[in-house]
Order: structure tokens, then sequence, then C-alpha cells
């Protein structure tokens, strides 16, 4: 793919604050393609100064955008939804081009990330208070909910589209102005967003969008500012510990979505051709590299060697390649440092006793390409099974009973997705129930929609994003007390 095939209109290179572009040659980073390491664009780099600038426009323009009726922001919204999925092929060309996943999920995406903007168009409109008896005869209790003011947000590299709208839109539809800094191998499509934004009626300084390769700089503003009442974080868990003890000193409201480790969990009642392709999915789907990924494939003895068969004749049947190709499966990784991690996991998992039934290395010898690989002999104490594997790696993991296996899957920091496999219902309850994760998935590979509260639990974070409850994080509950009624 060439840059002349990206829709110009929506190639954006600097940030947009307050409803303009702030493109300048003082300092400036090159966004590349992962799949032929050529350059797509040169944006300009945003400072702190400028991510103050942000917020200054947020602080001036969010009167105005909350005191608008729901039914108006949601208007806005939704304009905004229909933009973006007209635009869908442009958009996903854009994400394929600086992120690498193939074009199909690209377009998945797009979708993904436009539903949630659909989605809380619908519930800006059902931010329902309370009335509550009081607690003398003249007295009533009413509860209101309101925005909680201005949102700073940082997002990651893997969903460069969808991390910001499951962010944006609940935001917005509170009635809050919102302020994000990109990730910077991905500026693009939140560029491309808030061209659209533009389009669709957001008015200036509602939704900013910060481009820089200065991290630190932006996210002390954006984590620091006394004006920012909360601060809303996807990535790892890493960088989030730090930036949640930076929002400390002004005691932000925040919300955290960071690193799993999921387990997979088959049983030897499952059925293994649905298990098969739920593995495929949870684990292959931007070659490795979302949070809800399996890491660790737990398989009961009894199926253990049809299993990984199985599992080892689908994976032969991914194509690797440049993901701006329709019959590629699975692309590169993001970068070498992404590939080089990759490999050492593997490498120490083949020195612990692990053996390689498919794949196992880069392409060629600083390739970011890591081809699809399935691990047998997989020990849970190895580094492959207790750290996040973000590449295209399935280790398997022999168990013998229910008990064992849920000791191992709980055995972690993390708990963001897991993912178990049996036609046993009263297993599913009592499985369900013991594992310490924010999301199950029952004979589902692919759990994530608008319409579900996504989120962890333990070091995987604090919140929920989509659903009914995705918005009550951009809530402040304010209670009245009202008196003299009986006068
Ligand atoms: P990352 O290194 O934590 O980076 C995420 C964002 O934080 C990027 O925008 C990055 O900016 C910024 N950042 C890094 N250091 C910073 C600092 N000191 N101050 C302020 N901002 C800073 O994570 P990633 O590698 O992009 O993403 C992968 C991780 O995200 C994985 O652990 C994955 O599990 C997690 N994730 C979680 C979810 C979820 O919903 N739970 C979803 C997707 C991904 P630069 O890009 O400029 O470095």
């Amino acid at each position: 793919m060439t840059t002349r095939e990206l829709n110009k209109n929506l190639l954006k290179n600097g940030s947009y604050i307050n409803g303009v572009w702030h493109n300048s040659d003082a300092s400036k980073f090159e966004v590349s393609n992962p799949a032929t390491g050529n350059n797509i664009i040169a944006v300009s780099s945003a400072s702190a100064d400028d991510t103050t600038q942000a917020v200054d426009a947020a602080v001036a323009a969010m009167p105005a955008w909350r005191a608008k009726t729901a039914k108006q922001r949601a208007e806005v919204l939704h304009r905004w939804f229909e933009l973006i999925m007209q635009h869908q092929d442009d958009l996903a060309a854009i994400l394929t081009a600086e992120q690498g996943k193939p074009l199909t999920e690209a377009r998945g995406e797009i979708a993904y990330g436009a539903n949630y903007i659909q989605w809380f168009s619908e519930e800006a409109k059902r931010i329902y208070g309370d009335t509550i008896p009081g607690a003398s005869p003249g007295s009533r209790v009413v509860v209101i909910k309101q925005g909680v003011g201005v949102v700073s947000a940082i997002t990651p590299w893997n969903f460069p589209n969808a991390m910001i709208t499951r962010k944006a839109a609940p935001a917005l539809a509170a009635g809050c102005a919102f302020v994000v800094k990109a990730a910077s191998e991905t500026p693009l499509s939140a560029l491309a967003l808030a061209e659209l934004g533009e389009q669709a009626g957001i008015p200036a300084g509602i939704f900013n969008v910060i481009v820089s390769d200065n991290a630190r700089a932006v996210g002390n503003v954006l984590t620091g500012d006394p004006r920012i009442a909360k601060f809303t974080f996807t990535g790892s868990t890493a960088v989030g510990k730090k930036l949640l003890e930076q929002c400390a000193s002004t005691v932000k409201k925040t919300s955290m979505e960071l690193g799993g480790n999921a387990p997979f969990i088959v049983f030897d009642d499952a059925d293994l051709d649905a298990a098969v392709q739920g593995a495929m999915v949870s684990k292959f789907r931007n070659a490795g590299q979302t949070c809800v990924c399996s890491n660790r494939l737990f398989v009961q003895s009894g199926v253990y060697q049809k299993f990984s068969e199985k599992l080892v004749h689908a994976v032969n049947k991914l194509k690797m390649g440049d993901g701006s190709d329709s019959n590629v499966d699975i692309g590169p990784l993001i970068n070498l440092e992404a590939a080089e991690s990759v490999s050492e996991l593997v490498a120490q998992a083949l020195k612990g006793g692990a053996k390689t039934l498919v794949g196992g290395a880069v392409n060629e010898p600083g390739s970011r390409y890591f081809q699809a690989t399935v691990l047998s002999n997989v020990t849970a104490d190895m580094s492959v099974a207790t750290e996040e594997i973000f590449g295209p790696v399935a280790p398997l993991i022999k168990f013998e009973t229910e008990e064992e296996v849920i000791g191992l899957a709980n055995d972690t920091d993390v708990g963001l997705a897991s993912y178990i496999y049996t036609r046993d219902i009263g297993r599913v309850w009592r499985v369900c129930e013991a594992l310490e994760y924010g999301m199950v998935g029952i004979n589902e590979g692919i759990i994530s929609n608008e319409m579900a509260p996504f989120g962890g639990v333990k070091q995987s974070g604090m919140g929920r994003e989509g659903s009914k409850y995705g918005i009550e994080d951009y809530l402040e509950i304010k209670y009245l007390c009202m008196g003299g009624l009986d006068r």
C-alpha cells in the first residue's frame, strides 16, 4: 500500500486542538507502516504547552456542550457514527497502514469502534437519577447524575480507533469535554476520527486529539492538570500504575483498562472444533496483540493430543503478510522490539522443555513478522505463560482436573478476559464463578461488543467500558436533600 491510496482528507499530520489542526515544522516524527517499514507521513509532535491549550479549550467549551439537551448531544454523536461507517473503508486503510492488522480486521475495528458511539448516543438519553423517600415527613431525597467534567485519556496502538471511541462516546454523551493522547505509533486513526467528528458537528474544544512522541510530557499534563476531573487509560499495566500515581495528587476519578493474561480452558467434554475456532480468533487476531488474547491454553489430558493436532492444522492455513493484501490473515507485529520480545519468550520456553508444533520464529532475521506458533509441553511457570505474550504464540498446557485448572488460571496478578469450552452446564457455572476475571467467554472466542461491560479485575484495571455501566464512569452522583415540604 502506498500513501497515495489513503484518503487525503482523512490523513492529518498534527494534533486537533480546539477545532484547529496544529501543523508545525518545529518538531516532527514519522509514522511508519509496520508491514513494510516505509514512512506514511510525518506528524507534528505536540508539547506539554499544546496539551495545556487543549485542556483550556475543553474547559471553555464544556459548559455549552453540557447545557445541550441529551437529545441534541445524541444527534451529534449519531451523525459521527454515520460518518465513520460511511468512511469505513478509508478508515480501515489508514488503520492497516499504521497498525498492520489485516484489512478485514481493520474494517471490523472501525465498525466495532463506531458501535460504541451509536450505543452511547442512545444511552445519553437514559441518564436517569432516583427519588428516594426522605428521612422525615417534610423531606425528600433526589439523586441526579451529571457529567464528571473534563476527561483526559491516553490510548494504545493495538486498537487505535476503538480504544478512543469506547472512551470518547460515553464522555461526550454525558456532557463532558475530552482530550486524548493517541499512541505515537498510530496517531492517524485518531486524527481521522477528529476530522469526522468536526464534520458531524462536535463543537470546537469538545473532542481534542494530541499526537506527540513525548508521552511523558503530555501525560504529565493529562494526569496532573487540576481542571481535569477524570483520567481514563488503556495500555500496559506498568504504565497504568505510573499514571494512576500521577493522578493521585489531584484525586482524579480514574478508569484503567490494562494488560491481561487470559486463560483459554478446554475440557474433555468440549466441542473440539468450536474450541479450535475460538482459540484461533482469540489467539491470532491482530497477530496476538490484543489485551483479551488467550495467553495460556489449558487443555484437559483426554483431548490434549487431538486439540493440538486440530489447532496446528488450522494454524497451518493462516496466510501471513502485508495486511493490505485482502488474502492475508495475520500481519506483522507493531515493531522490531515486539518481535524480539516474542522471540525471547519462545526461546526461554524451548529451553525449559517446550516443543514447537508449528512456527516458532520470525520469518527471517530482523523481521517484524512472527510466525503463527503453537508450543506444546509448556508449564505454567514458564515466562511464556506468566507474561503477556502480545504475539501469535499459543502455549499449550496440559491439566487433569477442574480444581487444578481453576488454580492455575487464577494464579496471576491480572484478570481481564478468560475463556472456557465445555458442554457441561454445571461446570460452566462452577468455573465461571471461580474464575477471577472481569469477563468469561463460554464456548465463545470473541467477547467484546458495545452492549457488554468490558473490563478487568485485579491489576487488569478498574471501571467498565460499553454497556449501560460504561457511562457511569463519566458521571457524578449528586444528592439533593429537599426539606420543608410539609409546610
Ligand atoms: P503502553 O506502552 O502502556 O502505551 C499505552 C499508551 O501510554 C501510549 O499512548 C503511550 O504513548 C502512553 N505512554 C507510555 N508511557 C507513558 C508515560 N510515561 N506517560 C504517559 N503516557 C505514556 O501500552 P501499549 O504497548 O501501547 O499497548 C499494549 C498494552 O495495552 C497491553 O498490555 C494490552 O494488554 C493493553 N491493552 C489493554 C486493553 C484493555 O482494554 N484492558 C485494551 C488494549 C490494550 P506512546 O505511544 O507515545 O509511547
